[in-house]
């Protein structure tokens, strides 16, 4: 019989486990039991329509037999079972988890630490065992197969005898070594233990035959062995316990269990609900982001239950794309076993408990950015950008929820700020909420344009994400105050908007020369009100600001968007006398000083130079 060798990736895992020293191996059977889970959930799902499968509760089990002397450790259950080709796909491949691709992304050294954070699947058994063989027959096949490794060598499939639909596992325990006694993992007790500890809320029974002692009949001193089968875990979900017999660390054990991410959660939310719809949920709020968040790989969703019978793994419809980030399960006695998943969309009380956990989520956020603001601000890194994404995509109904979680750094407290903390800081006269937008905090720090409102005492709020510009815009206003641009054209600071006009009217020749030079590059050129101590900047008209046009160009398939730009010259700075005495006397300087002024204002934005050599030809000519 021919041995096939394991895809590459799936061979690099397998070696980590056979090779691992990983100190918390037992988890293997963790990994274990919650596929059988999932694989009697699959055909639990199906006996509600297919009449030739039985629906009763008692016919789902999880059976685990432990043989000391012959070192073997069995897991069996009567779930879905796999084909032939199943066995391949599922078992030859690994499994979807990721765990690989994201070990690449933090090159973890030798990987042992993902094996503890990161599900690693049906390959960990090979942590305890040398030979794993799965016996499987699958709904719906007449046959039964068997899959065979012995590890690195590869792996054997053919057919085989089993009578009852379902799968399983015999592990081969190895032999202890000195450092490591792997004897423990056949002991009854410590397997017990084990079970307690991570499949507690198995929802199907969990059963081994248990060693047990009595008195001997008619003896009052001398006990005699009896087996008796066991089930070992409670059963109860966690979702159904009560809150207060659980702990943050139940909690998190749940999380890591299910594979939600290879973080700890920064919150968890448990609901109870009891009103117009019940359901029962558990809630994660991740504090990492997972590695493949903005990829169109990822799916977010809640596992959805009904009455306890997993009807979807990952509901999309339960939350929306700006919580898409939150894990979790939904339980509901209310939903409808039958349903299809094309009329889940529709379903009503699955709205009502999708708009129930968004506000609760929304809650639990608001509450965690006021009491706990450090774990907040790193929360907000991972996945804030999420809802500005949130406000810009859909204005009407997202607004309220999502205006009072967002966050931008702030010029004054240099410091990542809310909306409510600027305005509430307000002087009095301020008219606008200001921002600027740009690259980094750095380069926005030292933008002309900011010159003018950071003199004035208030506060500017730096835009780093390309969103930023465009979720304001759809919010217009906070608490009835409007978003600012610092290069928009009118600022609202009245006393220098007098002092502007003014000199307009006087320099207005020298402007309109400067302004033909140019050409259709600008709208206009003006005598600036914002600048300080540069001596030229861009500033914006219309709606569209350069920072818009920047995100917009750098779009696929774009349209060469061109913001309205405006040439603004400080009449303050020495450079205006040079301007003024070459419109005098001679008109190639001003040629020169003109075009000169419009590259640096293009520099200073990020925007890219028309000729960086002619630009850099001129400033040799200035020097000579
Ligand atoms: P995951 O559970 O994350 O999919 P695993 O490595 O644990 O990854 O399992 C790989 C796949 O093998 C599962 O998705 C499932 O299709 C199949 N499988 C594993 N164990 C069983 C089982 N006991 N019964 C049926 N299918 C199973
Ligand atoms: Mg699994």
């Amino acid at each position: 019989m021919a041995t096939k060798q394991f895809k590459a990736e799936s061979k690099r895992l397998l070696d980590m486990m056979i090779n691992s020293i990983y100190t918390h191996k037992e988890i293997f059977l963790r990994e274990l039991i919650s596929n059988a889970s999932d694989a009697m959930d699959k055909i639990y799902y199906k006996a509600l329509t297919d009449d030739s499968l039985s629906f009763d509760k008692d016919h789902y089990y999880i059976k685990i037999t432990s043989d000391k002397e012959n070192r073997i450790l069995k897991i069996s259950d009567t779930g879905i079972g796999m084909t032939k080709e199943e066995l391949e796909d599922n078992l030859g491949v690994i499994a979807k988890s990721g765990s690989l691709a994201f070990k690449k992304e933090t090159e973890l050294k030798d990987g042992y630490d993902i094996i503890g954070q990161f599900g690693v699947g049906f390959y960990s058994a090979f942590m305890v065992a040398d030979t794993v063989t799965v016996m499987s027959k699958a709904f719906g096949s007449d046959e039964g197969y068997m899959w065979e490794s012995n590890g690195a060598e590869g792996y054997t499939i053919e057919p085989c005898e089993k009578d009852a639909i379902g799968t399983e596992i015999t592990l081969r325990i190895k032999e202890d070594t000195e450092d490591e006694k792997f004897s423990e993992y056949l002991d009854e007790y410590r397997l017990k233990s084990i079970i307690k500890k991570y499949s507690d809320f198995i929802r199907y029974p969990i059963k081994m035959d248990m060693t047990e002692k009595k008195l001997k009949k008619d003896s009052e001193t001398e006990y005699e062995e009896y087996i008796e089968e066991k089930i070992l875990n409670s059963m109860v979900p966690i979702w159904k316990k009560n809150k207060n017999e659980l702990t943050k660390e139940d909690y998190d054990k749940f999380y890591a269990e299910k594979h939600y991410g290879f973080d700890k959660p920064v919150k968890h939310i448990h609901i109870k609900a009891d009103g117009i719809v019940s359901y029962n949920a558990i809630l994660f709020i991740p504090e990492k982001m997972p590695y493949d968040f903005y990829t169109k790989e990822y799916e977010k969703g809640l596992e959805l239950y009904a009455n306890g019978v997993l009807i979807m793994d990952k509901c999309a419809d339960l939350l929306p794309d700006y919580f898409g980030f939150v894990k979790g399960i939904v339980d509901s006695e209310d939903l409808s076993l039958n349903i299809s998943r094309e009329m889940l969309q529709h379903d009503r009380q699955l709205k009502l408990i999708a708009k129930n956990i968004k506000n609760k989520i929304k809650n639990e956020l608001s509450n965690l950015l006021k009491n706990e603001r450090e774990k907040y601000e790193a929360f907000y890194e991972s996945f804030g950008r999420q809802f500005k994404y949130g406000v810009y995509s859909d204005f009407g109904s997202n607004k309220d929820v999502l205006q009072d979680l967002l966050m931008f750094y702030s010029s004054k407290e240099k410091k990542m700020v809310t909306l409510d903390e600027y305005v509430s800081r307000m002087p009095e006269e301020q008219k606008y909420i200001y921002y600027a937008a740009g690259e980094s905090n750095e380069r926005i720090e030292k933008l002309p344009q900011t010159e003018l409102v950071g003199d004035k005492g208030y506060e500017i709020l730096y835009f780093t994400d390309e969103v930023d510009e465009f979720a304001v815009r759809m919010l217009m206003t906070y608490k009835e105050k409007e978003f600012k641009s610092v290069s928009s054209g009118d600022l609202g600071i009245e006393e220098n908007e007098k002092d502007a006009k003014e000199n307009n009217e006087e320099y207005k020749d020298l402007f309109e020369h400067m302004k033909n030079i140019l050409s259709d590059k600008i709208t206009a050129v003006r005598a600036s009100k914002r600048l300080k101590n540069h001596p030229v900047c861009l500033a914006n008209e219309g709606e569209l600001t350069i920072e818009m046009e920047k995100v917009l160009n750098a779009m696929p398939n774009n349209q060469n968007i061109k913001a309205d730009k405006v040439l603004e010259i400080n009449i303050h700075h020495d450079v205006f006398k040079s301007l003024k005495e070459a419109f005098e006397k001679d008109q190639e300087k001003l040629n020169l000083y003109t075009n000169l002024l419009y590259n640096q204002a293009l520099l200073i934005e990020g925007l890219p130079i028309n000729d960086p050599v002619e630009f850099t030809n001129n400033i040799c000519k200035i020097m000579l």
